[in-house]
């Protein structure tokens, strides 16, 4: 394969889609010249193919022979040589990568001018001025880039001949000063390299290209693609391309346009020129711009010419297009083109209109393709409203949106500052359920310790609230914290970006967050092509959040972790004293206000998604987490002692107390220990089924056992959950007795109601027998419960959250009747990575030296926790076809992960409510990429 290819190369592919070979500036400018026919200036693309090679092993073998013809080439298409001494050709150096990095890599501009083509070029262009600025200007940006000669020394220079010659601008230094400046700065690169400035352009041609081959691996290069992901063994293409001048004089001019607006999606150009002015001058900002609508009264025929090109552009990327033109001496040249970024409102605007228009006439697929799911963050939360703020420190971003408010340290303070009408950052080492109203009244939250699954991330992202954590680097003293030497003091103004992670002190302001018309109309065919294929439901564990992800678009909820619902201020007492309890009495009473309490917010959870399945988690977390810190407690003891009622508590602590909480008794654990409790809470959320269906709902339950390890453990705690559905369906029926005389059309109403709840738990019970003896009939449980007709549907199935119940999966499913990985467990035990504790501690040094290409916590594994999920997904079906299965992990809101999730083959993915519009999104793309191909739909 050649290294070097002409701009007008005839490839047999079409250029553009040669990024990986080109780089994306080669492949475009080969695609205007050699296909669209735009005025290019002349040129040819080395390719990453030869970067790669010069990574591995050097100045690849030929590279040198390929450069020389491609030079001469172009020489003869120009019809004037590099350094000439006559009417010298110059050319520009630039790299371009596959995925576009601004400004990360070198340039090399003006190569070609050496002692003697200088003259050529002033005698040339009848301007020796601009000859030996341009000259000038080669020294300095090749010195700096090829030679390694720090900058600074030929700033200080200029500096010197401005103030020399009374003025302030570049413009200003005369020519005499400019000769003087040319010397000088030999004078420098010969005292930093003891060597004189090259004078040969074969010589100027190699240093350039191998200034921006070595440009990849630069700090700035190599920090970008940590941060944008993008691989590092990529390469650079690099770009020689003939220079024109739009500083040759007022017919000449440079500037960016867009070929609509980038931040609106509005139709019509877009974008800034200025006259007499290189293309550094327009990004560089030192001049005032003008917009590009001016061109037509400057230059009536460019801006005829350039609107032409911008439409035919347009038409045949059938995208947005952004450009750099310059004019010389009153002639047009396109230097670049690209697919335009853009922000979310416009990608969305544009997305939609592009169906409409007849030239670019996008499919609806192809439109839900342009829409990324940080298009769909930037409408759904408010945002920095600029860029380039002084950072004090940064941690993971949890939670997406920024936010702004005073500091407060405790969730008690927060909660006061919060009543008196104040916007509060919460700030705390870690949060616990105790922080919970506190953090409830916060604009934002930031934690100096804990990962993507701690509490405070995930509580934050299950109400839509902005949160950093995990800020290592931050230190809480009483009622200030610290960064280093900067100390920031109760009720002092924060903002904190829950995207990027940043914390910058004071004020910044916001963008609002306002999703636009499109936005619905892109979902909906989101929607439209998952559907049947890749559903999405949501975790949510009270009415309002499960209303809100209905709102969001959710077909159901994926995880109800009923252990939030024992955290409010009014149940934590109950949960205390039913673990406080001496005798079984005392248990049963605390468990009974439990059952109260409980059964009213699954009543408002049924309601909120009438129609749609709820998936109910049994408790799952340590019980030591209802209780007081054991420290803290300790702490107390020793100072100034303890009530009757703490140093119960602090007994019980202590008694629950375990060195690995995470392994211990937690999940179905707890159940086998405190069977009541899981009997408790299936009868509280039976009871509120049954009351939906006697006022005409349409309650589908899906009761889900945390944790189990094996088919025992799962076998076991199905019969308790059978027990306890039976025992409330029997009180139904009682009920329904009392009711039916006492109200004739309601009692027909219940009667029907009840009648079709004890047949659908007949097909159940039949349906969940072992598999060895119902054959076939497995599915009849979830099918057959007279779904919108106000029937009843109960599902049992089980968490898979240990590597052993996914690779055991097939005997589990024998007990379960669907499946829901929880990925944050299972990535935890799968890596033995502790999500509390690992990402703060080792995650950064760990990405760094590249030992894990993501953070597991946020991205799921696709090798590892992806191959259990896989696994554990066909043998499960094989033991029971229609297993349902989902997952409910933070990863489903994610979407490199719902990708990986969709190949393995689950139905659904579960995700907190203001995340469902990006899983829509995601799991729309997964389809469209083809993750899931052909499967029954099993999330009806
Ligand atoms: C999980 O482990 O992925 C899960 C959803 O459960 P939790 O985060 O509540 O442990
Ligand atoms: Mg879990």
């Amino acid at each position: 394969m050649p290294y070097v290819y002409d701009f007008d190369h005839k490839h047999r592919r079409p250029p553009m889609e040669l990024k990986d070979l080109l780089g994306g500036k080669g492949a475009n400018l080969a695609e205007m010249t050699s296909v669209l026919g735009l005025p290019v200036p002349h040129g040819f693309t080395i390719t990453t193919d030869a970067c790669r090679a010069y990574m591995a092993g050097g100045w690849p073998a030929g590279l040198d022979e390929e450069i020389a013809r491609a030079r001469a080439r172009l020489e003869k298409k120009m019809g004037k040589r590099l350094g000439d001494p006559a009417d010298p050709l110059l050319v520009s150096v630039r790299s371009g990568a596959k995925f576009s990095m601004p400004g990360m890599m070198d340039t090399v501009l003006n190569l070609g001018l050496n002692d003697e083509s200088v003259e050529g070029l002033a005698k040339q262009t009848g301007d020796e001025r601009f000859a030996f600025d341009s000259y000038r200007r080669f020294i300095a940006m090749y010195g700096r880039i090829v030679l390694d000669v720090p900058g600074a020394q030929f700033d200080t220079l200029l500096e010197a001949a401005k103030e020399l010659a009374g003025t302030t601008s570049d413009a200003g230094v005369p020519v005499e000063l400019l000769r003087y400046l040319v010397d000088s700065y030999k004078g420098i690169v010969m005292r930093h390299t003891g060597a004189a400035f090259p004078q040969e352009p074969d010589e100027q041609l190699r240093g350039a290209v191998e200034a921006v081959f070595r440009s990849w691996n630069g700090p700035r290069a190599v920090a970008y693609r940590e941060h944008e992901r993008i691989p590092h063994d990529l390469g650079t293409a690099v770009n020689v391309q003939a220079m024109v001048f739009g500083n040759r004089d007022d017919r000449s001019g440079t500037g960016v346009g867009f070929t609509r607006d980038p931040a609106t999606g509005e139709r019509g150009e877009y974008g800034d020129f200025l006259v007499n002015a290189q293309g550094e001058d327009v990004v560089a900002g030192i001049r005032n711009t003008e917009p590009l609508s001016a061109l037509r009264t400057r230059f009536p025929d460019i801006h005829e010419q350039l609107l032409d090109i911008f439409a035919r552009l347009e038409r045949h990327y059938r995208d947005m297009c952004d450009t750099e033109f310059t004019i010389e001496q009153g002639k047009l040249w396109m230097l670049q083109t690209r697919v335009g970024k853009r922000t979310g409102r416009a990608a969305l605007k544009m997305a939609v209109d592009m169906t409409k228009e007849r030239a670019i006439a996008l499919t609806k697929e192809e439109a839900v393709q342009r829409v990324t799911a940080e298009h769909l963050e930037q409408v759904l939360h408010p945002q920095f409203a600029r860029s380039g703020h002084r950072v004090l420190t940064t941690g993971l971003g949890a939670s997406p949106g920024a936010a702004v408010g005073r500091v407060y340290f405790t969730a008690d303070d927060a909660a006061a500052a919060a009543a008196r009408g104040e916007p509060v950052i919460l700030v705390r080492t870690e949060t616990s359920p105790e922080d919970v109203h506190g953090m409830l009244a916060s604009q934002g939250i930031l934690t100096a310790r804990g990962g993507l699954v701690s509490h405070a991330a995930v509580v934050a992202r299950g109400w839509g609230k902005p949160a950093v954590v995990g800020a290592e680097r931050i230190r809480i003293d009483g009622k200030r914290f610290r960064v280093g030497d900067v100390a920031v003091h109760e009720g002092e103004w924060l903002s904190i970006d829950g995207t990027s992670g940043d914390v910058v002190l004071g004020q910044v302001e916001l963008t609002e967050a306002k999703p636009p018309a499109e936005f619905d109309i892109i979902l909906r065919w989101a929607d439209e092509i998952r559907a049947g294929r890749l559903g999405v439901r949501a975790n949510a564990d009270n009415g309002p959040d499960a209303a809100n992800a209905r709102r969001m678009g959710a077909e159901g909820i994926g995880l109800c972790r009923t252990e939030h619902m024992f955290l409010g201020e009014d149940r934590l007492p109950i949960v205390r004293r039913m673990i406080l309890a001496d005798t079984p009495g005392e248990e049963e009473a605390a468990l009974e206000e439990l059952r109260v309490a409980q059964k009213a917010d699954f009543l408002a959870i049924l309601e909120a998604m009438d129609g749609l399945p709820v998936t109910v988690r049994l408790l799952d977390p340590p019980l030591h987490e209802f209780l007081p810190d054991v420290t803290e407690l300790a702490v107390k003891e020793a100072t100034v002692g303890l009530s009757d009622e703490e140093r119960q508590l602090y007994e019980a602590a202590k008694q629950w107390h375990e060195f690995n909480p995470m392994l211990g008794t937690r999940g179905v654990r707890l159940g086998v220990v405190k069977p009541g409790l899981y009997a408790m809470q299936v009868r509280a959320l039976m009871e509120a089924a049954i009351d939906r269906v006697r006022v005409g709902g349409n309650p589908i339950v899906e009761i889900m056992i945390p944790l189990t390890v094996n088919r025992q453990e799962m076998a076991l705690a199905r019969t308790w959950v059978e027990g306890a559905v039976e025992q409330a369906l029997a009180v139904a029926g009682a009920l329904q007795r009392t009711s039916t005389a006492t109200s004739p059309r309601k009692g027909g109403a219940a009667r029907s109601a009840s009648a079709r709840v004890a047949a659908t738990a007949t097909a159940r019970r039949s349906a969940t027998a072992p598999v060895g003896r119902t054959a076939g009939t497995g599915r009849a449980g979830r099918g057959g419960g007279g779904k919108g007709a106000g029937g009843l549907q109960v599902l049992i199935g089980t968490m898979i959250e240990t590597p052993r119940a996914a690779l055991r999966a097939g005997e589990i499913a024998e007990e379960a009747e669907f499946f829901s990985f929880g990925t944050n467990d299972l990535t935890q035990m799968t890596f033995g990575f502790s999500r509390d504790d690992v990402e703060g501690r080792m995650m950064a040094t760990y990405l760094e030296l590249g030992l894990l290409a993501r953070n597991p916590f946020e991205v799921v594994d696709p090798d590892g926790v992806g191959e259990l999920v896989r696994l554990a997904t066909q043998r499960g079906r094989a033991t029971r076809p229609a297993l349902k299965v989902g997952v409910c992990g933070e990863h489903g809101g994610d979407p490199e992960s719902i990708a990986t999730f969709a190949a393995a083959g689950v139905d659904y993915v579960s995700c907190s409510p203001f995340r469902v519009p990006i899983a829509r999104l995601a799991a729309a793309h997964a389809v469209l990429a083809g993750a899931t191909g052909g499967k029954v739909d099993r999330t009806a």
